[in-house]
């Protein structure tokens, strides 16, 4: 957490030479108007910084946890867990979410980590 709120601060700085930028190049126009113009340019650029710094640093599964399901693999009525997202791994929006129980989300754990590592070797996103 440390790490990413420091990346966190060094992005923040980013932001100065851009909002200075813009101020000196709309110096013509109302200051605020100009504040305005600039706050939206760099919102538009470090909206995709932040996404990044804030999902791909993320070392440990994201858990979506329900009750009472149908496990996916085995059957077994109860608690359910799936991963919804683990770097690469992005289950966030999937229509179809497949939940499984204690001992089978373990299985699919390993599955996914196992992925994870190949994926990274051959930087190939899912
Ligand atoms: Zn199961």
């Amino acid at each position: 957490m440390l790490k990413k709120y420091m990346l966190y601060l060094v992005r923040w700085q980013l932001s100065t030479p851009i909002l200075a930028i813009v101020l000196i190049i709309l110096a013509a126009i109302p200051t605020v108007i100009a504040t305005i113009a600039a706050n939206l340019i760099g919102g538009l650029i470090f909206f995709w910084v932040d996404r990044f710094i804030f999902r791909s640093l993320s070392k440990e599964p994201l858990w979506e946890i329900r009750d009472d399901i149908v496990c996916y693999d085995c059957g077994k009525q109860g608690r359910g867990y799936r991963i919804a997202e683990w770097l690469g791994y992005n289950r966030r929006q999937d229509s179809n979410p497949q939940f499984r129980c204690e001992v089978c989300k373990d299985i699919k754990m390993q599955d996914v980590k196992n992925r994870i590592k190949c994926n990274q070797k051959s930087v190939k996103i899912f």
